[in-house]
C-alpha cells in the first residue's frame, strides 16, 4: 500500500526537511522541527501525490488516503488526550496547504476546525472560557466559508466591524463572549439567507470539505499567477498538513507572532519579529491592529512606546530565543518563524528560508560564511542572479528638493515614483497604458498580485513589516511601504489625505521603501550604488566562474556602465546605432541616395570621423578588453524619414526632388527585411560601407595604440552563412587594413570572424571556420530563424504556446536548448574540428539570462554578452553554472 499520509510528533516523525516535494515545504519543516525536538503541535501531513491522485480522480478523496487520515487522526486523539467531536474535550485541527516552494498567502489555512454548535459549548467548559470558544468559533466559521464555501466574507467581516461599532469598541478582543455568540448566529443567518448554505456541522464532513478545498486552491487563480510570475510548474500539486491546534486567544497569557533570525530588509544579525497578544492564525500579518515589537531591536516608530514580548512574556521570549538560534544554526540560513504562545508556553507553527531583499541576502550570506556556517561556493549558490537587479535599481536623489507628506514602515526598499492608483484593477489597466503606477491601498490582500505587479512600488496605509504587501513586495524586489497610518485612503472617492490635503487617483507621489518617506510629486533618482558585502560576493563568484562576461554596448557612456559592472570586453558595438545621431543621419542618407560609387564613398568619408572617435573613446574605456565590433547589419531603409515633413527636409538639404526621396524609399522597400538586404549581403553589393567602417576601427585602434592604450579589436560580418560569402568580405577588408598600416606606418593586431544566426551559418560552421578566427552566437535572429518566427509578430501567439506548455518558456527569454542550442552545439563542434584557436561567444539577448548562460557553460562558450545592467546577474549565473 501507498503511503500518503506522514505523522509528525516529537514522539514519531516519519518526514524530514528534503522530502519537500512529497510534502510540500511547510510539512518537511514540520517534520525536521519534531525530529529536532521543538515544540510542534503534532498532526500529519497529506502529500503532494494525494493532491495530484485528487485531481485524477475527479476531485475525490480516496478511500485509501481517506483510511490513512482516519488512522492518523487517531493517533494524533491518544497524544494530546482530545478527540475529535468530542463533548467533553474536543480535539480542533488547522488545515494548512504547503507547496514544494513556498507560495505565502497563496493558498488558505483554516484554523480551528472540528468546532460546532455542540462542541463549541464543551470547549467553552473545559477551559472555562467561553468568550474564547466563541471567538474560535466565529474565526472558523468564517474561515472555513471564505476557504472551503467559497462564499465571499466581505459581509460577515462587515457584521464583525457593525457589531464593534455598536459596543463602541475598536478592537476584536473587547467583544464578549455574548457578543461572539450573538455574531456566531448572524453568521450562520447571512450563509443561510444570503448563499443558501447550512454550515456543515458534522466535524469529518468538515475535514472532508477543508482537505478538498485546500488541494482545489492549488488551482484558484492567484496561486495560478503567483506560480506563472515565479516560473513554478503546474503540476507539483499542495500537500495539506493538518495539525492539533494550540491557542493563542485564550485570553492575556496567549499570543502569536512572526520573527526573522535577521533583520529581512538588511540582513543585520538582529532578531526581529512582531506578535499581538491575544489573537489567531493571520491577525499579526494581516494588520488587524498594529503588532507589538518582539524585543527592543524590532522597534519602530508606530510601536516604539509598546511592550515587547520580551517584557511580557519574558519566559516564553527565552524559548523563542533559543529556538530561533538552534533553527538557524540547523538550517544554516536566515528563518522566518511563525509561533503560538498558549497560556505561557511557546508552539513553533512554522520556519522557512527567509524571503529577503536581495542586499540582505548578500549581508547573510557574507556574515555566515564568515560566521563559518557555511563556505564561500554556497554563499554563491544562495543568491538567484535575476535578484541581482534590485541592486541596481535608482535610488531618490538625496540632493533633490522633497516635499514630505508623510511616514510609513520601511517594508522594502528602493525607490517609488509614479501616479497614483487606488485598485489593483487600476494598476493593471493604466499600465497596460504605459503608466507608471504606485498602488496606494489600505492593506493588500492576495487578490492584489496582479496590481503589485503591474505597480512601480506599493502603499498600505496599514499592516506592518510582516503583513502581505510587505512580505509579497519584498519577495518582488519591488519598494514598499507599509503601515503608513497617517493616510486617510477613500478607495471609494479614489482619494488619499493627509494632513488636511487631498489627493486624487493619477496625482504623482514618490516613496522610499528604505527609509518609509512619501513625498509629494516626483522626486528624481539617482544610480544604485553597489555595497561591499556585493563586491566581496562577486569577487567569490568570479573567483569559480570559467566564463567571460561580455557587455553589448554602443557608446563610451555604456561601456564605462558595463565596466563598472564588470565586464570583460564588449561582445556586440552595433555600429549603425552611431548612425543616427542628429549629425550623422544627414551623411548616412546622402550615402543611401547616393548614384555612384564615388558619391558613395564622398558621404562615407564624412562619416568615417564620427565613427573613429566613436570607437577611440570605447578602447579608452576597455583598455585591453577585447571589443567585438560588428559591421553594419540592418537593412538600409532603417535610415530612412518616412514622415512627409522629414523627406522634405532631407529632399531639400540633398537638393533632390521629394519625388527621388519617394522613389528611393519604394525601391528600397522590401517584403520580408529580416530576410532581405542586410548584413553582409550589404557588403557584397556596396563594399565601401564596410571598407570605410574598418578603416575607422583600425586608424583609431592605431591612434589609441600610439596613446597607449591598449587595444584588441575583433571585426565581425554579420549575417554570414557560406565561405565564399565570408572570404569575399573579409579578403576586402584586410586589403583595406594593409592599405591604412602602411599609411600610418604602425600596425595594430586584430581579429576577423562572423556572426552565426542563420541555420545555415551553423551547418556550415566547419566550412567557414576555415578562414573565421571567432564566432558570435546571434541568438536573437537564430532563433527568429530556427523557429521560422518574427519577433516582432510573435506577440500575438507565442504567449498561448507558452500557456499551453508546448514552448517550456519564451524562446525569446530563454534559449530552446533543444532547437537554438543544438545547432549552436553543433557549429562549435564543427568549428573546433577545423581550427584548434577557434572560440565561440554569444550576443543575444539570452546572453544576461540565467539559464541560458548556465546551457553556453555547458557548451563550452568563451564568453556571453549582455547589456550593462545584467553584467553582475551574469557573472553570477556563469560561477553557479560552474558549481553545479
Ligand atoms: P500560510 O502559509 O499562509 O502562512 P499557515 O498554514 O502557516 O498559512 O497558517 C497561518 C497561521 O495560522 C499560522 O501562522 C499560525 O499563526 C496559524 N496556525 C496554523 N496552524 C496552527 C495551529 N495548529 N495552531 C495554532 N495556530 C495555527
Ligand atoms: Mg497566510
Ligand atoms: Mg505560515
Amino acid at each position: 500500500m501507498k503511503k500518503w499520509v506522514y505523522k509528525f510528533s516529537a514522539e514519531q516523525t516519519d518526514g524530514n526537511k528534503d522530502m519537500k516535494s512529497l510534502l510540500g515545504g511547510k510539512g518537511a519543516n514540520l517534520a525536521e522541527m519534531c525530529a529536532m525536538k521543538l515544540s510542534v503541535p503534532p498532526g500529519f501531513t497529506v502529500t503532494t501525490e494525494a493532491c495530484l491522485d485528487f485531481y485524477k480522480t475527479n476531485k475525490e478523496i480516496s478511500k485509501e488516503i481517506r483510511d490513512q487520515m482516519i488512522e492518523a487522526l487517531g493517533w494524533v486523539e491518544k497524544l494530546t488526550n482530545k478527540k475529535f467531536g468530542d463533548l467533553e474535550n474536543p480535539l480542533l485541527f488547522s488545515v494548512r496547504s504547503g507547496a514544494r516552494a513556498s507560495m505565502p498567502g497563496m493558498m488558505d489555512t483554516v484554523l480551528n476546525l472540528g468546532l460546532n454548535d455542540n462542541t463549541v459549548l464543551a470547549l467553552a467548559k473545559k477551559t472555562n472560557n467561553p468568550r474564547f470558544a466563541w471567538d474560535s468559533y466565529r474565526r472558523f466559521i468564517q474561515m472555513f466559508s471564505n476557504v472551503v464555501l467559497g462564499v465571499n466574507t466581505s459581509h460577515l467581516e462587515s457584521n464583525l466591524e457593525d457589531l464593534k461599532e455598536a459596543r463602541g469598541v475598536h478592537e476584536d478582543t473587547a467583544l464578549t463572549a455574548a457578543d461572539l455568540e450573538e455574531l456566531v448566529k448572524v453568521y450562520k443567518q447571512v450563509l443561510l439567507e444570503d448563499h443558501g448554505v447550512v454550515f456543515p456541522q458534522e466535524p469529518m464532513e468538515q475535514l472532508w470539505r477543508a482537505v478538498g478545498a485546500v488541494f482545489g486552491s492549488w488551482n484558484n487563480n492567484r496561486a495560478m499567477k503567483y506560480r506563472e510570475m515565479n516560473n513554478i510548474p503546474h503540476d507539483w500539486g499542495t500537500a495539506v498538513n493538518i495539525q492539533s491546534m494550540v491557542f493563542g486567544n485564550m485570553g492575556d497569557t496567549c499570543a502569536t507572532g512572526v520573527c526573522f533570525t535577521r533583520d529581512p530588509s538588511t540582513g543585520e544579525k538582529k532578531f526581529f519579529g512582531e506578535f499581538l497578544v491575544n489573537a489567531q492564525g493571520e491577525d499579526v500579518v494581516a494588520g488587524i491592529r498594529t503588532p507589538q515589537p518582539i524585543n527592543n531591536d524590532s522597534k519602530m516608530e508606530s510601536n516604539k512606546h509598546q511592550k515587547t514580548l520580551e517584557e511580557v512574556m519574558p519566559k516564553a521570549y527565552g524559548d523563542l530565543v533559543e529556538d530561533y538560534k538552534m533553527l538557524e544554526r540547523h538550517y544554516k540560513d536566515m528563518q522566518d518563524i511563525e509561533f503560538t504562545i498558549e497560556n505561557g508556553k511557546l508552539w513553533i507553527l512554522q520556519t522557512r528560508n527567509a524571503k529577503r531583499t536581495v542586499n540582505a541576502a548578500l549581508k547573510v550570506a557574507v556574515d555566515l560564511v564568515a560566521e563559518g556556517l557555511i563556505t564561500e561556493k554556497e554563499a554563491i549558490l544562495r543568491i538567484q542572479p535575476e535578484d541581482l537587479n534590485q541592486l541596481l535599481h535608482p535610488r531618490l536623489d538625496p540632493k533633490a528638493k522633497k516635499i514630505l507628506i508623510a511616514t510609513g514602515l520601511p517594508a522594502s526598499p528602493g525607490a517609488a515614483s509614479g501616479q497614483m492608483v487606488f485598485t489593483s484593477a487600476h494598476a493593471e489597466e493604466w499600465h497596460k497604458n504605459g503608466k507608471k503606477v504606485v498602488l496606494v491601498r489600505s492593506e493588500t490582500s492576495p487578490e492584489d498580485i496582479g496590481g503589485m505587479v503591474a505597480s512601480t512600488g506599493i502603499l498600505t496605509a496599514r499592516g506592518g513589516m510582516t503583513s502581505h504587501a510587505a512580505v509579497v513586495a519584498r519577495g518582488m524586489g519591488k519598494p514598499c511601504i507599509a503601515g503608513c497610518t497617517a493616510l486617510l485612503i477613500n478607495e471609494k472617492e479614489k482619494t488619499l489625505s493627509v494632513k488636511g490635503k487631498v489627493y486624487k487617483e493619477g496625482d504623482f507621489i514618490t516613496f522610499d521603501g528604505a527609509n518609509g518617506e512619501v513625498y509629494e510629486g516626483v522626486v528624481p533618482t539617482i544610480e544604485a550604488k553597489i555595497t561591499a558585502d556585493f563586491a566581496t560576493f562577486m569577487k567569490w563568484a568570479d573567483g569559480v566562474r570559467r566564463l567571460r562576461v561580455r557587455t553589448n554596448a554602443d557608446t563610451p557612456e555604456d561601456t564605462k556602465v558595463a565596466v563598472e559592472f564588470g565586464a570583460e570586453g564588449i561582445g556586440l558595438c552595433r555600429t549603425e546605432h552611431m548612425f543616427f545621431a542628429p549629425e550623422r543621419i544627414l551623411a548616412v542618407r546622402e550615402m543611401i541616395f547616393a548614384e555612384t560609387e564615388k558619391d558613395r564613398k564622398k558621404a562615407l568619408d564624412k562619416l568615417l570621423p564620427f565613427q573613429r572617435s566613436d570607437f577611440k573613446g570605447i578602447f579608452k574605456e576597455m583598455n585591453g578588453m577585447p571589443v567585438n565590433i560588428r559591421l553594419l547589419d540592418p537593412p538600409l531603409h532603417e535610415f530612412l524619414p518616412h514622415a512627409e515633413k522629414d523627406q522634405q527636409e532631407l529632399a531639400t538639404s540633398l537638393g533632390i526632388s521629394m519625388k527621388q526621396v519617394k522613389e528611393r524609399n519604394d525601391a528600397l522597400h522590401e517584403f520580408n527585411p529580416m530576410l532581405g538586404h542586410r548584413g553582409c549581403r550589404l557588403a557584397i553589393t556596396y563594399p565601401e560601407i564596410y571598407l570605410m567602417q574598418v578603416r575607422a576601427i583600425i586608424e583609431a585602434a592605431i591612434e589609441s595604440d600610439k596613446e597607449g592604450v591598449k587595444v584588441l579589436p575583433e571585426i565581425m560580418i554579420p549575417l554570414t552563412s557560406e565561405l565564399r560569402e565570408y572570404t569575399l568580405i573579409r579578403n576586402e577588408c584586410k586589403t583595406e587594413i594593409e592599405k591604412v598600416f602602411k599609411e600610418k606606418n604602425h600596425t595594430v593586431k586584430y581579429k576577423m570572424g562572423t556572426m552565426l544566426e542563420l541555420p545555415r551559418a551553423c551547418i556550415m560552421a566547419g566550412d567557414i571556420a576555415k578562414e573565421a578566427e571567432f564566432f558570435s552566437f546571434g541568438t536573437n535572429d537564430l532563433t527568429q530563424t530556427t523557429f521560422g518566427l518574427s519577433r516582432d509578430d510573435a506577440g500575438k501567439f507565442l504567449p498561448s504556446y507558452t500557456q499551453k506548455g508546448i514552448y517550456p518558456r519564451d524562446p525569446f527569454v530563454s534559449i530552446d536548448q533543444e532547437g537554438v542550442g543544438f545547432l549552436m552545439k553543433y557549429a562549435i563542434a564543427e568549428g573546433k574540428k577545423t581550427s584548434t584557436s577557434i572560440y565561440a561567444g554569444i550576443c543575444g539577448e539570452h546572453g544576461g539570462e540565467p539559464q541560458s548562460v548556465e546551457f553556453c557553460h555547458k557548451i563550452g562558450l568563451e564568453y556571453v554578452s549582455c547589456s550593462p545592467f545584467r553584467v553582475p546577474i551574469a557573472r553570477l549565473a556563469a560561477a553557479q553554472a560552474a558549481l553545479r
